[in-house]
């Protein structure tokens, strides 16, 4: 039978949500730790190699710090994200901004930040230079369109709204060069979750092509390429993980081979991993409130497509433990649904399961990353609380449970002539 493990018991679980009630996320701080050596590890080879932890995966400041003392920046979308790395001590070259259709207002703040500004289109340079003006160290963003495949969340490159086209990367650092950019960098984000070792490598080895063409053809110095994220998860049992020694050895082959003598080196290898990192060291934990027998026999937990989105937005599996039955037989074919009035709203569809009772709790695994960060409001549905479980077995609250208040609290009643609240 294949299964996944969790770092925690069922009487473990029953204390925490004695304190803290269920649904919640809780994430393994020394699991998150690991997932950081050994990405970083990967990549020892590279002298300037940085991973920077994309905030929107698991942007929590707690899990920012955790990174951060592993030797982590952050890699920030937005103004919110910006001032989260802030506040968790991470500013200047340890941030990197990978806007798109970006305000204003969120350049002059990467810039006030002194963050490694990433460009998403080539009409960007003059809008940025009107807002925040032109660094000295840039980075632009290179969509090879065709000549890459894409993936079911990204879409195929062609087709999608990000970065530059080649040639418009060569006349994008030609003109921030003449407008004074001296340090450059080049950006690529394709595919999303994906398994694929070998993927990885071609993107890096895509990336060492193009500095040599950017160097040969315009005289520019390529000093970074940041390969991004994408690497994926096994979010099901029988499934692989990415072998990142493996990743870090194949694109180490290929540095010496194209990068080492030509005189671009040294090139430093960023990354911008999220999933990876915090992904399988997320668990939502749930308790089964209803058993509804009809054609199908559905059990309605306290967590819903609120806390995690993925199972009804992309139809993604996330493995399914029921706390203290982790040896039993799944001999029940269940599907596992939330309460709102959607009937996507479920964690799992026709899933084999041990007998489920009323007041079990339900750990769904691998919630890290794009977990409780693409939580929502609708149907007046609340966010609920983020756990960390220490290194020392001690479980800290690291955001509380959304109120009702909350949820009001953008409404002004005042503000609404005629209306007696
Ligand atoms: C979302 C995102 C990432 C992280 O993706 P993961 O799949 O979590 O690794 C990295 N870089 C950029 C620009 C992103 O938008």
């Amino acid at each position: 039978m294949l299964t996944k493990q969790l770092p925690f018991t069922k009487d473990d679980l029953e204390r925490i949500a004695a304190k803290f009630p269920t649904p919640f996320h809780i994430y393994d701080e020394k699991h998150i730790r690991a997932n950081a050596r050994e990405l970083i590890r990967a990549f020892a080879w590279n002298e300037g190699f940085k991973e920077y932890f994309a905030v929107k995966a698991t942007p929590n400041p707690f899990i920012l710090k955790i990174l951060k003392s592993e030797g982590c920046g952050t890699d920030c979308s937005s103004l919110p994200e910006l001032l989260l790395s802030e506040k968790a001590g991470i500013v200047g070259a340890e941030i990197m901004f990978t806007s798109n259709d970006t305000p204003a207002n969120e350049f002059v703040k990467a810039r006030e930040l002194n963050a490694i500004i990433n460009l998403d289109d080539i009409s960007h340079i003059p809008f940025l230079e009107k807002n925040g003006g032109i660094p000295k160290i840039i980075s632009v963003r290179y969509n090879p369109g065709k000549l890459r495949e894409g993936s079911l969340i990204m879409g195929s490159p062609e087709n999608a709204k990000y970065g530059f086209t080649r040639e418009q990367v060569l006349r994008g650092l030609a003109e921030l060069r003449q407008k004074g950019s001296r340090r450059f960098g080049l950006h690529t984000f394709i595919v999303s979750n994906d398994l694929n070792p070998d993927y990885f490598v071609h993107t890096a080895d895509m990336l060492f092509d193009l500095a040599l063409e950017i160097q040969e053809k315009i005289g520019i110095r390529v000093e970074f390429v940041n390969m991004s994220g994408g690497v994926g998860i096994p979010y099901k049992p029988d499934q692989k993980k990415v072998d990142l020694a493996y990743v870090g050895e194949e694109i180490c082959k290929r540095y010496e081979a194209k990068i080492r003598n030509s005189g671009l080196h040294p090139v430093s290898i960023f990354t911008e991993c999220g999933r990876a990192i915090t992904g399988p060291a997320g668990y939502l934990v749930s308790r089964v409130l209803h058993k509804k027998e009809i054609y199908k026999t559905h059990i309605g937990v306290d967590a819903c497509m609120a806390n995690l989105m993925r199972p009804g937005m992309y139809g993604a599996y996330h493995h399914i433990t029921v706390a203290g039955k982790e040896d039993r037989q799944p001999d029940h074919v269940y599907d596992v649904t939330g309460s709102l009035c959607e009937s996507i709203d479920r964690f799992a569809v026709d899933r084999p399961l041990p007998e489920i009772e009323i007041g079990d709790l339900v750990v769904i695994h691998d919630t890290g990353a794009h977990g409780h960060a693409m939580g929502f409001n609708y149907n007046g549905k609340l966010r609920s609380r983020e756990l960390l479980l220490r290194q020392d077995g001690e479980v800290v609250e690291i955001r509380r449970a959304e109120t009702v208040d909350d949820y009001f609290a953008t409404l002004d009643f005042k503000g609404l002539k005629g209306f007696a609240a």
